[in-house]
Order: C-alpha cells, then structure tokens, then sequence
C-alpha cells in the first residue's frame, strides 16, 4: 500500500505494516506525522473521533504565535489539512489495544495495524467533580464542554466550576452568549492568566472564591448546586440550569 509516495507493507494477513504509527490526532499527532513523513518514515494517524483533539473546544485561541486570535477550530482545520499533505488520517478509528514485541500491534475495532514504533498523542479528557449528582446528569445539566453545550443556556443561570485558564475561558464564552454565570472556586485567588482574570473583573462575572460544589441537585435535569464555603463551613443551595465543570485534566494513557 502507498501512501503520498511512501509505502508500508503489507503484514501477515493483510494487516499494515508502518515505520510509525501514531494514536491521537490533537496537535501534538499532526506534528508528529508531519516531522515523520518528513523524514521519509511510512506513517499513518489513528484518531478516535476527528482530527484536531481540545483544541476543537477551545472559541478563541490567543497564544498561537503567527495567529493573535484564532477559533480553535479554524486553527485545527489549517493543522490537519497541512497534515494531509504527508501524512494519511484515518478518523473515528479508536486504539483498543496496544501489544509490545518485536514490532506493535495495534488494534481498533475495525482492523489491524503493526509497526516499528508507536507514538501515543492522545492528550487527555475532563476531570470529574466527583460529586453526588454529577453521574448521569451529563448533557442535562452538567457539560465539560461550555462551547459545545452552552448554546442551551442563553439567559439562564449556570456555573463554572474552576479558576484556572479553561474555566475562566468558559465563564467568558457563557457571559458572551448571555448566559447569567458565575465561577466557583475552592481556593482564594484564582490561578488562570492575568489578562483572563482582567477580563472576568470588566464583565463583573461574580467569582464564589473559597467555595466547592458538594452536590448537583435535579431529577430530570439540573435545578440547583449546593456550595460549600470552605473556611465557613455553611452549606448554601444555589438554583441553577447549568454546571460547567472546568477543575483540570486526567492523561488518556490507558494504551500505555
Ligand atoms: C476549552 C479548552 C481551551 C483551550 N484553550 C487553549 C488555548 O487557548 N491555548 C493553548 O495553548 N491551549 C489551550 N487548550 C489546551 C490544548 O487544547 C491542549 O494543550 C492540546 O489540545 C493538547 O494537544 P494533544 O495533541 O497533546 O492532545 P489532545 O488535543 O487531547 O488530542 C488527543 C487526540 O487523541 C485522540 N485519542 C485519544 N485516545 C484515542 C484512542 N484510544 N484512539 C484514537 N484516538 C484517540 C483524541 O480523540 C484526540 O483527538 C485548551 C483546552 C481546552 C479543553
């Protein structure tokens, strides 16, 4: 099999045979296939969903040096099609299994692939709260995702629970859509970057500081959070439509 001009070969039963293989197609697996086609390396990437990971989530991307402000997804397009020019992206293949030895193995649910060596880009996902109510309000009330989910919440009441960069981001989007949002923070200060933080302050997005969220309420979506002060201790119930939570990232390394 040949692709752009390089090829693999073809294993036993078929299956391919790669210099490289590359699981995850985020930032970090687009210049990775391009450094190792680049190299002359045969390569293919394997992506779950499509190409262009976090980023695709993310309204505004401000740090890109070469773009001062760029959509997350117009950025991603501009990667994975400057990708496509070395390197084959096979999309809405997830990586099941990875085997070691000589050579890998690595199987998805459609096939199988083998290869001299593995690079593993597969970033990672949200963190939960791990909160009482939480489970099972997903996507009726509770998003890790304010730019896909926060069309529903134009003029209603929702939280971000967070103060770093990714939940001071999201407070912003919501407020822009006209969301009535405020940010709920287990510590004193917050931590996200200062120009965020200015930004929050110009749009008077109240900030709950020294606060946890300790249950989401709702039977059949989400009606109200109850907060915990921290240094208080006093419980208060909150009414809201949404909660967006916002508290970090876990490594997608189970392949590993
Ligand atoms: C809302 C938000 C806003 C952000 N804003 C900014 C910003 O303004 N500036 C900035 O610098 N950074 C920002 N970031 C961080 C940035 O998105 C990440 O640092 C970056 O995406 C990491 O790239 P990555 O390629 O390592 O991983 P990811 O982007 O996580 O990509 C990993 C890819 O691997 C795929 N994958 C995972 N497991 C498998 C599997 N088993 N099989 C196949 N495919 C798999 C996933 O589907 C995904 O496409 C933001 C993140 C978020 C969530």
């Amino acid at each position: 099999m040949t692709i752009d001009g390089i090829s693999s070969t073809q294993g036993e039963d078929g299956v391919q045979e790669f210099d490289v293989l590359i699981i995850g197609a985020g930032p970090a697996g687009l210049a990775a296939g391009i450094y190792a086609r680049r190299a002359g390396l045969s390569c293919l990437i394997l992506e779950k969903g499509v190409p262009g990971g976090q980023v695709l989530t993310s309204p505004m991307i401000e740090n890109y040096p070469g773009f001062p402000e760029v959509p997350g997804m117009k950025l991603m397009d501009h990667m994975a099609e400057h990708a496509r020019r070395y390197v084959d992206i096979r999309e809405g293949e997830e990586i099941v299994r990875v085997k070691g030895g000589e050579r890998f193995e690595v199987s998805s649910g459609a096939g199988k692939y083998f290869s001299r060596a593995l690079i593993l880009t597969t970033g990672s996902t949200h963190r939960k709260l791990g909160v009482k109510g939480e489970d099972g309000m997903t996507g009726r009330g509770v998003s890790y995702c304010a730019t896909c989910d926060g069309f529903f919440y134009k003029t209603r009441e929702a939280i971000v629970v967070g103060g770093g960069n990714t939940a001071l981001t999201d407070a912003l989007y919501l407020h822009s859509i006209g969301c009535k949002v405020s940010i709920v923070h287990r510590r004193d200060s917050l931590r996200a970057d200062k120009h965020l933080q200015e930004s929050v302050a110009e749009r008077k997005i109240p900030v709950l500081f020294d606060t946890v969220v300790e249950e989401i309420v709702g039977a059949d979506e989400v009606t109200a959070v109850k907060l915990r002060n921290m240094k208080t201790g006093v419980v208060e119930t909150k009414p809201v439509n949404g909660v967006f939570v916002a508290v970090g990232e876990v490594p997608s390394n189970q392949l590993a």
